[in-house]
């Protein structure tokens, strides 16, 4: 048995910022990852699909500093260089099968999205970096959480198999609340009006994929393309340039087919069709790429459940409280997707992780702390 004064459940932005905070208060906290690296939704990779430093944004990849400050604050602070997402050049539109894509001159983005130099997992490092290894499990899944007189008891269990039980006097639960709620039992349960809130919150991007095309040279900037493409054909529905700042030429696509469809369709296939499409729109100098990489979110069970299969919109904000009474002095929500604020997003994330830690502070200076 383990104890701290506060346990974060997940290690993804929201997480990561809620250990930082409670770190520079000098709070004693734990944070327990399922997965066994940090950053959950913000995944950067290299041509092999592997976490780097230099990479390929398999998960977020734009953030916008004017309309959603929170994230510009934080990659201001953590002195973090960005760079914006290229779009000189015209852009494409493929409406149909019998029709060649048509070219259209873009207009400036407003506003202009920026990407993080090395890509977005700059700020995972960057976030982790400040605090003590000691204080961050991986491979550490929490599976249930119950209330005892003192605080929550949890029950983690490790990716070396050993079950641990670990004690707190509050929790921050930074992930989903649709996963959190058909992932982690309660004891007592939830009550049916908050389950109900969880379960009926799409995760963010959770039914989406992205394609990768990796290549020696942004070819398509040379022939006046921005990288930027539209497609009713498919099987990518949105295209975009994603060259990193250090030179490696990528365009990725969203693909427009339904989960089951690209299950049914398999990786390999799904990745022919894509350099076929990418042929059609960038010309033929997209078909011969050093690589391609995929990732399907809607099949990773630490971001998505069945109900992620069906795309659905951002959370209808209501002021219903997260967490029923019985644990509203124990457990707070801190996941992007209950941020009062740009829910969904990686701004909704550092909003949602400073509002948690907030609380738990507060909870703390009333007596709710340890004890
Ligand atoms: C393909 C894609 C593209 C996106 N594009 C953008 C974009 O361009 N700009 C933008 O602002 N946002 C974008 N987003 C959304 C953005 O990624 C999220 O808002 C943000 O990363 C959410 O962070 P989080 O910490 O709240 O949740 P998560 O990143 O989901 O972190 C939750 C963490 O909890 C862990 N976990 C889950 N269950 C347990 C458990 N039981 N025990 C322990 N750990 C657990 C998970 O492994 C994960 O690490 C995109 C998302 C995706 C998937």
């Amino acid at each position: 048995m383990t104890e701290s004064e506060v346990a974060i459940v997940g290690g993804g932005l929201a997480g990561l910022q809620a250990a930082c905070l409670l770190q520079a208060a000098g709070v004693d906290f734990i944070l327990f990852e399922a997965r066994n690296r940090l950053g959950g939704r913000i995944l950067t990779v290299d041509a092999a699909g592997l976490p780097c430093d230099d990479g390929f944004d398999l998960g977020p990849s734009w953030f916008w500093p004017r309309v959603q400050p929170a994230i510009g604050e934080l990659v201001a602070e953590l002195g973090l260089p960005a760079f914006a997402q290229n779009s000189v050049g015209d852009v494409v539109f493929e409406r149909m099968s019998r029709e060649g894509p048509r070219r259209y001159r873009a207009v400036d983005p407003e506003p202009q999205s920026l990407r993080l130099v090395g890509g977005t997992a700059a700020l995972v490092r960057a976030l982790a970096r400040e605090l003590p290894p000691e204080c961050v499990q991986l491979g550490a899944h929490v599976t249930a959480m119950a209330l005892t007189g003192k605080g929550v008891e949890l029950a983690v269990a490790r990716a070396d198999g050993l079950p641990e039980t670990h004690t707190a006097t509050q929790v921050i639960a930074a992930l989903p609340p649709r996963l959190l709620e058909a992932t982690v039992a309660f004891t007592p349960a939830q009550e049916a009006a908050a389950a109900r809130r969880w379960s009926d919150t799409p995760t963010w991007m959770a039914p989406h994929a992205k394609f990768f095309a990796l290549y020696e040279r942004p070819f398509w900037r040379a022939a006046g393309l921005s990288g930027t493409a539209q497609s009713m054909v498919g099987p990518m529905a949105e295209m975009h340039d994603a060259t990193t700042a250090s030179g490696h030429a990528a365009l990725f696509g969203f693909p427009g087919v339904a989960v089951e469809q690209r299950a049914a369709l398999g990786e390999a296939a799904l990745a022919r069709a894509g350099v076929e499409q990418f042929v059609r729109i960038f010309g033929a100098a997209a078909g011969a790429p050093v690589a391609t990489v995929f990732k399907d979110w809607a099949t990773d069970p630490f971001t998505a459940t069945a109900m992620d299969r069906i795309p659905a919109g951002h959370p209808v904000p209501g002021a219903a409280p997260w967490v029923s009474e019985a644990w509203r002095q124990r457990l707070v929500l801190a996941g992007s997707e209950t941020s009062p604020s740009e829910p969904d997003f990686l701004a909704g994330a550092v909003v949602a992780a400073g509002r948690a830690v907030g609380g738990v502070l507060a909870k703390r200076g009333s007596g709710g702390g340890r004890g």
